[in-house]
């Protein structure tokens, strides 16, 4: 239907970039990015009121999204159709306006389009090699000055690598190595690289890309002390089992993990080195303080734990409850002791979600006066709750009384 509307409106329209990657690739993917030669916000605003649907433009980037139902989202951009004048002659549409579209690209995995229009449709497109990149499995830019260009795309590349089991090729690969010699990521904005390397905590399985990181020197340029010797290798690798442990779980809970790994690499800093990472990925001033305050709060818990491991349930509540999920598998994963994991786990499966059956209301209802003792009563009883030492709505109001 894309296409039938670009025939129409008289634009070439095409399927480009990941979407046809992860097509040849067989894998899913819900984010379709079409290039329209021709007026790409027109070209949306006209589909979605014939789909009954909502278009998002900006016309500065002349770009929208068509945003669908279903999660299925359209990322519509303008490959914008050059002129040349003849000397006193009419414009001349330049062709080829897709070709400098996909030559502005990342890696030639990613510069493949495919013809929506009629009367070519699903033809596959490929100026600079793609198909055989994907069959060769291989990641490479389509320049030497690529990286010069947009030094994220060091990241990109590693992520993609990683995330596909290929294998930067070995042009591509000097042109990083040589990128970062010559300081080409500490010119990145703290939020951009932030932003990369977030995505590749959040890709499937990041502790390889990690190693990678570290192979090209990204992570040494970042900061000195983030190393990845055995034992950074080691809490990753923790930290992917009790992820995969607690996922398996609690298959319907919302969990970012990503956080749990970005704690992970920065968890053996000192404080000084912390804080000067903080500082080069330009996270929010609350970001920063939650960290430093779980990786102080991890230790006391810890500590605590060690030295009265056979807690009541309560005590482990108390503890534990008033960290996100991702800092006490954080903790989970940074741990050697069993006990310690067993109260989590613990923690997880059986108090987290208790509560008492009593309420405020209830304490009203019999005629305890409303003030701060009520939190004081309500604490008891889930206490007690916890512990075991009542487990009915009379018991718990025994209990206020
Ligand atoms: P993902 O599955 O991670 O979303 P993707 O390939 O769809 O992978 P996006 O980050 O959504 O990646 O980017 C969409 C397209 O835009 C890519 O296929 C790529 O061609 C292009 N692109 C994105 N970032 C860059 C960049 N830094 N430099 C050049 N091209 C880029």
């Amino acid at each position: 239907r894309l296409g039938e509307l670009g025939e129409e409106l008289g634009y070439k329209v095409y399927a480009v970039g990941g979407f046809i990657r992860d097509l040849l690739l067989r894998r899913p993917n819900l984010d379709i990015d079409i290039v329209v030669e021709g007026d790409g916000i027109t070209f949306a605003k006209a589909f979605a009121e014939r789909a009954g649907i909502r278009a998002r433009c900006h016309k500065k980037f002349n770009t929208a999204v068509l945003i669908f139902d279903d999660n299925l989202k359209v990322d519509v951009a303008t490959a914008r159709l050059e002129y040349y004048q003849y000397p006193a002659a009419l414009p001349v549409v330049q062709f080829g306006s897709l070709k400098m579209d996909l030559y502005r690209r990342d890696f030639t995995i990613n510069t493949l389009a495919l013809a929506l229009n009629p009367d070519e449709f699903g033809q596959l497109i490929d100026f600079f090699g793609g198909q055989r990149d994907i069959k060769e499995k291989a990641i490479r830019v389509l320049h030497n000055l690529s990286f010069v260009e947009d030094p994220t795309r060091i990241l990109r590349a590693i992520r993609f690598e990683q995330r596909f089991g290929f294998r930067v090729g070995k042009q591509t690969a000097s042109l990083i190595r040589h990128a970062v010699k010559i300081g080409l990521i500490e010119r990145l904005g703290g939020q951009r690289l932030f932003h990369e390397i977030q995505h590749i905590l959040m890709e499937e399985d990041p502790v390889p890309a990690i190693r990678r990181m570290a192979e090209f020197g990204v992570l040494g340029v970042i900061c000195p002390s983030v190393c990845f010797d055995a034992k950074a290798e080691e809490t990753l690798l923790q930290i992917k089992e009790v992820l995969s442990w607690y996922e398996l779980s609690f298959l319907d809970e919302p969990l970012e993990s990503w956080w749990v790994y970005f704690l992970g690499l920065l968890s053996r800093l000192p404080h000084k080195d912390l804080q000067k990472v903080m500082e080069r990925l330009d996270l929010a001033q609350n970001m920063r303080e939650r960290i430093a305050w779980t990786f102080q709060r991890v230790n006391q818990v810890l500590g605590d734990f060690l030295r009265l491991p056979h807690q009541r349930p309560s005590a482990i509540y108390r503890a534990l409850q008033p960290f996100r999920p991702e800092e006490i598998l954080f903790m989970m994963a940074t741990t050697q002791r069993e006990e310690v994991r067993r109260a989590i786990s613990h923690y997880f499966h059986r108090y987290r979600h208790v509560q008492p059956e009593i309420r405020g209301r209830d304490l009203k209802e019999m005629g305890i006066p409303p003030g701060p003792v009520y939190a004081k009563i309500l604490n008891r009883i889930l206490d007690a709750r916890l512990n075991g030492e009542v487990r009915s709505r009379e018991e718990e109001a025994a209990l206020a009384r």
